[in-house]
């Protein structure tokens, strides 16, 4: 079977293209359809054709059909999170547990589709009423990256579907799997044609044609900053509205009075898990002087024990990279840091690309400074620095000394730095012991600086971005 575009509720051939499994490169795991420009304009056309019924569908039957979805999904968790594991590169176990939070974020939209939508304001003039209600937005395009394959599409599909708009969404080209199950499932759920529909393809081709175009109302896009950058120069010059979310280049901050142990459990899962592929990992690592070499021995104690190997390996801790130009990204960054004079630690043999697949030991850099690249570019791979720091101060200067914004850290058994933390780190998430790198499907989700634009995703504020305000004014005769 080849899996095809879904548009107008019609699957669509294309030009085939395969799926690598990255834990082992002789594997594909299916074979999928490129849409081309006609198919992306066709499928904005659906939406546009489907918009006003479907912003016109009652609440309760929009949930009902979300509901339907995260069932189906919690039902196939151990059969999606395998194929999420072959197609990506994460263990079994955090790609089940990807598609349980996708299951997770659908059954709180479809409750969301069912909260209050408006407000009323005090009169200003006698007998006139002030109502402010929400209205879809309209046809919004998606883009996602492959690192998380499920969990990204779900939660900006669950919120435009819940709050009435319809859908455009071509997701990375590595990983169109999870993509095409998403989409399956929320048709066979009962939505009307053309609300959803899923071009499979190239960035530069699928997503171009997406920005190219006059019809979209809104891109939700996220993943990197050139990508994000020009969807944004393009979007403003067409008065259309978007929402980007994009790189980290994340900061655990450890003092003095830390917990080392707890510290280097909750740094070692935020910078190495999933790969170090997660835009909320930990990449920067600031150690007061007290602590630094027991922290520094706690973590390489630790990463001597992780597993590295094919992702659905009984034991595996952590996969592979999920692709060769990754791999080498990775490779040239380890270089660097050894010029710019860090001191480099890792398990035997730093990688292997073979046959089977891209798989890298975790590497820690210490003594490094956080004026390195090292330190100031997003590497987005299992690579971490420890940054002397002399106190607190010291500390959160250099947490801040970043052009990102993300997520950021503290491990402290002080609540005064815990409160001042949360007050100074110029982040969009902080954490006080707790890893970087785990947030809830409930709550706000997004950064500041250049690591995102726009209202933020997940949890109630998802609203703000798929839905526009009316404010209406009635005069009682
Ligand atoms: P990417 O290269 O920017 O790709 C993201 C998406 O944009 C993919 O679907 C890609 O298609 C598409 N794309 C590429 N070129 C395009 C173009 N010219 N026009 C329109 N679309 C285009 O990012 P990635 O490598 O997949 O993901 C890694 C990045 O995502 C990292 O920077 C990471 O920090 C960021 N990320 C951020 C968050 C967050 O919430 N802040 C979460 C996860 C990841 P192809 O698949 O064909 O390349
Ligand atoms: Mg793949």
């Amino acid at each position: 079977m080849t899996f095809e575009n879904l548009i107008n509720g019609q699957y669509r051939p294309g030009q085939p293209f395969a799926n690598i499994n990255p834990s082992d490169t002789s594997e594909t795991v299916g074979m999928f359809c490129a849409a081309d420009v006609t198919d992306v304009n066709d499928a904005i056309l659906a939406a546009r054709n489907a918009f006003p019924g479907w912003a016109d569908t009652p609440a309760p039957t929009r949930a009902a059909i979300l509901y339907r979805a995260a069932d189906e999904l919690m039902a196939r968790k151990a059969e999606l999170g395998e194929l999420l594991a072959r197609e990506e590169g994460k263990t079994r176990a955090e790609g089940e547990g990807e598609i349980g939070r996708a299951a997770l974020t659908f059954r709180y939209f479809a409750g969301e589709c069912l909260r209050p939508m408006g407000e009323i304001l005090p009169d200003m003039r006698a007998g006139v009423r002030v109502e402010l209600t929400h209205a879809p937005v309209g046809v919004i395009g998606m883009i996602t990256p492959w690192n998380f394959p499920m969990a990204i599409p779900a939660w900006k599909i669950a919120p435009a579907l819940a709050y009435g708009n319809c859908v455009v969404f071509k997701p990375a080209e590595l990983v169109p799997g999870c993509a095409w199950h998403l989409v399956d499932i929320l048709k066979r759920s009962g939505l009307p044609d053309g609300v959803l529909n899923l071009v499979m393809g190239k960035g530069r081709v699928v997503g171009q044609a997406m920005i190219d175009s006059l019809d979209l109302d809104a891109i939700s896009f996220t993943g990197s900053e050139v990508v994000g950058s020009h969807i944004a120069l393009s979007s403003a010059q067409k008065g259309r509205r978007y929402q980007l979310e994009m790189g980290g280049k994340n900061a655990t901050i450890v003092l003095d009075d830390a917990d080392i142990p707890h510290a280097a459990d909750c740094i070692v899962q935020a910078a190495y898990f999933s790969t170090g592929q997660r835009c909320t990992a930990t990449s920067r690592i600031i150690a007061t002087k007290g602590i630094y070499n027991d922290l520094r021995d706690a973590i390489l104690s630790r990463m001597d024990g992780l597993v590295i190997g094919h992702a659905l390996a009984e034991g595996t801790d952590i996969g592979p990279v999920v692709d060769e130009r990754q791999f080498e990204t990775n490779r040239s960054y380890v270089g660097i840091g050894k010029d710019e004079g860090a001191t480099l630690h890792h398990k035997g043999t730093l990688d292997t690309k073979n046959h089977d697949g891209f798989y890298m030991q975790p590497v820690l850099f210490s003594d490094a400074d956080n004026k390195m690249r090292l330190c100031q570019e997003e590497i987005f791979g299992p690579v971490a620095a420890l940054i002397p720091a002399a106190d607190y101060d010291d500390a959160i200067e250099i947490c801040n000394d970043s052009r990102y914004g993300l997520s950021g850290a503290i491990m402290t058994s002080s609540p005064k730095y815990a409160n001042r933390f949360k007050h100074d780190a110029k982040v969009g998430m902080a954490m006080v012991n707790c890893p970087s790198a785990n947030t809830d499907f409930h709550a706000p989700f997004g950064g500041c600086k250049s690591s995102s634009f726009g209202p933020k995703e997940q949890g109630p504020h998802a609203r703000d971005f798929f839905t526009t305000v009316k404010t209406s004014y009635t005069a009682t005769l």
